[in-house]
């Protein structure tokens, strides 16, 4: 049976104001639907999605990560290009002072196109990017061992070898991609959350009338959802509720077992003084974002940015992605965000193993920062929704009507932030379905699929759950920031 598209008065909910429940209500209330509430547990137009605010969403983040070359994976490259040109607006649109959220100015930007570079220590590219080479448009990429695209790089002014790498000798190959960048994801979050307030959107941002406490089932059909209870035991009824919680998500709806997963991945922050030469060498003008050894299991899967207007130079580390299993209410574990932020237990850590591969890179590749006394002050874990394929999931959930899921951005759905809604809009109305994102984003099992990319709920027997690993806490690093 077909589900009941809500009409545009219809009321809507949206539980989480991350990048898709933004992204989500923005468009929603920009096609016409006119009673669109998002709820969050976080009293974002305070802390202003900071992290350094007690924000722990994955969204609320210093900087992520903006690159198209998805290898042969052209569905990502399409929807991260169109992405790019709702950038470009969102920029323009700050600068001529059009939309200015609150708090910010029109010298304020939400993303700068300052390259994406991808590397390896290997001698020729790995077969992601020699894909995503063959399938970007052209003179967009640039292989750094390759002279003709080293003397077009630098007449554009691009430098092909942004680290000063201890041993230059070892081999080293990367693709230069000159379509990324990087976006600023708190400010990011502010400028779609005041867009979608614009639009007509309304948010209830705060830690009691914001959270979810549970989902409202129908008197009569019990699979039928009809609105939220939020934790200041408050009714809202909708005539859809769309669950956009992140990594949170798999804990508040068990249907997703096996089909997503809360991870972890490692993040380690320096700082760099202002007065310090290096200040300027890691400014967004003279260095890209990166990845190196992406793909390479644990040893690789590393990535960063240049440093923040603040002096923060944060590196990141997902060659492990962890877990918290947690026995829930029905007696199954699902893995739970657990953050420094968390209400209860907290942790001020990350593990040893994400550490050690990130402070070797540091040694290797950016040598000149241990140098200058420059060490990690700051470690942050930040929970993905996985899915077992990598896959966004954007649908209604079977055997419930009116809940829809909007989530499992396994680790790279923020750059579509400005257009990602209207994706997930599409798909609530059945619009262009058999498009392959949205066939790809579909309610899935694994044994639709050939394999699985991430293996998911190994439980807390597993290798990968924090609770059996050596962690290492802030209090124990080189030297502590101030918050
Ligand atoms: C370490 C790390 C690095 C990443 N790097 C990149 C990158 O470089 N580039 C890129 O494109 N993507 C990157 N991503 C992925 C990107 O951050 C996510 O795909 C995206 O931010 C997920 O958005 P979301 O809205 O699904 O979840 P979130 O941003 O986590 O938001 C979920 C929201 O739900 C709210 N919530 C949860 N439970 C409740 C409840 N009970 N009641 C009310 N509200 C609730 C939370 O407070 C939160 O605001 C990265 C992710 C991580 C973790």
């Amino acid at each position: 049976m077909a589900s009941i598209v809500p009409s545009k008065k219809d009321p809507i909910i949206i539980v989480g104001a991350g990048a898709f429940g933004l992204s989500t209500a923005l468009h929603l209330a920009r096609r016409g639907y006119t009673d669109v509430t998002v709820f969050d547990k976080q009293p974002y137009d305070d802390s202003r999605y900071s992290y350094f605010q007690g924000c722990d969403a994955a969204s609320a983040d210093i900087n992520k990560i903006i690159r198209a070359g998805y290898g042969k994976d052209v569905i990502y490259q399409d929807i991260t290009l169109e992405a790019v040109e709702g950038w470009n607006q969102w920029n323009a649109e700050l600068a001529s002072g059009q939309t200015v959220p609150p708090g910010m100015t029109t010298a304020d930007r939400v993303w700068v196109n300052n390259g994406h570079i991808s590397m390896t220590d290997g001698p020729v590219l790995p077969p992601f990017e020699q894909a995503s080479l063959a399938s970007m448009p052209k003179n967009t990429q640039f292989v750094s061992t390759d002279t003709h695209d080293q003397q077009i790089a630098k007449s554009l002014g691009i430098n092909l070898e942004p680290f000063k790498r201890q041993d230059p000798s070892r081999p080293n190959v990367a693709l230069y991609d000159r379509t990324g960048g990087t976006t600023y994801a708190d400010k990011a979050c502010r400028f779609a959350l005041h867009k979608a307030r614009i639009y007509g959107a309304k948010f209830v941002l705060d830690p009691v009338a914001g959270e979810l406490k549970e989902l409202l089932r129908g008197s009569s059909d019990k699979s039928e959802i009809i609105g939220i209870r939020t934790s200041d035991g408050k009714t809202h009824r909708a005539a859809l509720v769309i669950l956009a919680c992140g990594g949170w998500t798999p804990s508040i709806l068990p249907a997703l077992d096996g089909l997503n997963e809360a991870t972890a991945g490692s993040v380690a922050l320096l700082k760099i003084p202002r007065e310090s030469p290096l200040y300027d060498r890691f400014a967004p003008e003279n260095f890209p974002s990166w990845m190196h050894k992406m793909r390479d299991g644990h040893l690789g899967g590393l990535y960063g940015f240049a440093r923040t207007d603040d002096g923060w130079l944060k590196i990141g580390y997902r060659g492990n992605k962890y877990t918290n299993p947690q026995v829930q209410s029905d007696g199954r574990e699902r893995s739970v965000p657990i953050t420094r932020w968390s209400k209860g237990e907290t942790i001020k850590a990350i593990p040893k193993q994400a550490l050690s591969v990130i402070q070797a890179f540091l040694d290797q590749y950016l040598p000149e920062l241990g140098e200058a006394g420059i060490h990690i002050s700051m470690t942050r874990i930040c929970w993905y929704n996985d899915s077992f394929d990598n896959h966004l999931t954007v649908d209604r959930v079977p055997g419930m009507d009116g809940l829809m899921v909007a989530t499992s951005g396994s680790g790279h759905a923020f750059k579509y932030l400005p257009s990602l809604g209207n994706w997930i809009v599409d798909a609530m109305e059945g619009v262009g379905s058999d498009r392959p994102a949205i066939q790809a984003w579909r309610w899935r099992t694994l044994g639709d699929q050939q394999s699985a990319i991430n293996e998911i709920m190994q439980g807390s027997k597993g290798p990968r759950a924090l609770s059996n690993l050596a962690l290492v806490t802030d209090s124990r690093l080189g030297r502590s920031a101030k918050l």
